[in-house]
């Protein structure tokens, strides 16, 4: 299947043409109606997009001459460019995406019997730091577009022959690529909701996962602009060592978390928050880390815990904590009655596995020094 498959990007001419990948449905609409259209039309279309990947107006059979025309001058479907893509023996795909300037995010589809999931980057780096997240090592450029977003999703379902309603290749969708999707809300919640849509890619809420390092506004903001599934990255039930491994906990430490992830539920009553724990050697991962993690769940008796073995990433201080203890760490906790997976680690032979994303980011990094700054102040918040 490698290489076969043509994947359009940005055209050469797309100067001051739209690219559709960036509307919602509602934007699509709104912009159909901007230039003279029924907005049933930007319903069509997007059937078209998204149903069949067709980024060819000419082949919209049911699109009326005259408008594909009109859409062919001012429009286009423009998915990011690949730069490369590679397989691993597990069946794991990463691609390789060109943002502007030299920089590129990753976006990896990991198959498993009974569904597929694709990993998807909502930032060109990241500005939170977390010490043992090679992504962090990066530094920070900027946030994707909406187009950029749901644009990988597009690349991979092209390539792996995505057919929604029919022969869904991408079952799930994870939030768990390259950056902090809470830090650019709007642009996410809007490709959210088209991995949601039925004219989108017709993903149930609890298909359509979000995590998050643990933005306590913008939680709350976010179980209000749309229905997904939310996972938290914790990694250490006390603030000590939370703020070590995520420096943003010192700004909303682990009581502040709690409580959102409480009103979340409260608001969501069926609903469960996947808790991230990353097992490091020594660092997180004793029997005390394990009864700290007991107390802190026991508050959010509904939610479960999804442990990763740690990813070794070149220059990285941390290991992967050992088989055994690993065992012995899910063990404390399923005795204690909390539901624990352990996430197999896959594709770690592309480097493709949790926190091992590189993509290329041409750091600014006084931007990133400035986010944190305004982090230290208090000065980041939902808004
Ligand atoms: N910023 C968001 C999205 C990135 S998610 C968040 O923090 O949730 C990627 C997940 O992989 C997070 O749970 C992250 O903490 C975890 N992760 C990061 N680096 C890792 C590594 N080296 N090994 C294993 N898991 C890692």
């Amino acid at each position: 299947m490698n290489q076969v498959v043509h994947i359009p990007t940005v055209p050469a001419d797309a100067g001051e043409k739209v690219n559709l990948l960036d509307f919602d449905r509602q934007g699509l609409r709104d912009f159909f109606t901007q230039i003279g259209e029924k907005p049933y039309r930007a319903e069509q279309v997007m059937k078209w997009i998204y149903h069949h990947l067709e980024s060819d107006f000419g082949k919209m059979t049911d699109v009326g001459k005259a408008l594909r025309a009109k859409l062919e001058a001012t429009c286009y479907v423009g998915p990011p460019k690949t730069l490369f893509d590679k397989g691993a023996a597990d069946g794991t795909h990463k691609w390789l995406l060109g943002m502007d300037g030299g920089n590129a995010i990753e976006a990896v589809y990991i198959p498993e019997p009974t569904r597929g999931t694709l990993c998807v980057s909502s930032q060109v780096g990241c500005g939170l730091n977390c010490q043992f997240c090679s992504t962090a090592t990066q530094g920070f450029n900027r946030n994707l577009s909406t187009a950029e977003v749901i644009g990988q999703m597009w690349v991979a379902a092209k390539y792996l022959g995505n057919i929604t309603h029919q022969n869904r290749r991408i079952t799930n969708v994870v939030m768990m690529g390259m950056g902090e999707p809470l830090l650019n809300f709007d642009n996410v919640v809007k490709a959210m909701s088209l991995m949601r849509d039925d004219l989108g890619f017709g993903l149930a809420s609890k298909r359509v996962t979000l995590s998050t390092a643990g933005l306590v506004p913008m939680i709350d903001k976010l179980s209000e602009a749309i229905d997904v599934s939310l996972a938290v990255s914790l990694h250490a039930a006390n603030d000590e060592l939370r703020t070590e491994l995520v420096p943003l906990n010192k700004r909303y430490p682990i009581a502040e978390l709690t409580e959102a992830c409480q009103r979340w539920i409260a608001r969501k009553p069926r609903t469960s928050i996947t808790f991230e724990y990353t097992l490091m050697k020594g660092v997180n991962d004793q029997p005390e880390h394990a009864r700290q993690l007991i107390r802190f769940m026991r508050k959010l008796p509904t939610c479960k815990v999804n442990l990763i073995p740690f990813n070794p990433f070149p220059g990285t201080r941390f290991e992967r904590s050992d088989a055994d203890t690993i065992r012995a760490f899910q063990t404390q906790l399923l005795n204690a009655g909390i539901l624990t997976m352990l996430r197999r680690t896959r594709g770690d032979d592309i480097d493709a596995a949790c926190g091992q994303l590189k993509g290329q980011v041409l750091d600014r990094t006084r931007r990133q020094a400035e986010f944190l700054k305004r982090l230290d102040q208090g000065a980041v918040h939902a808004g």
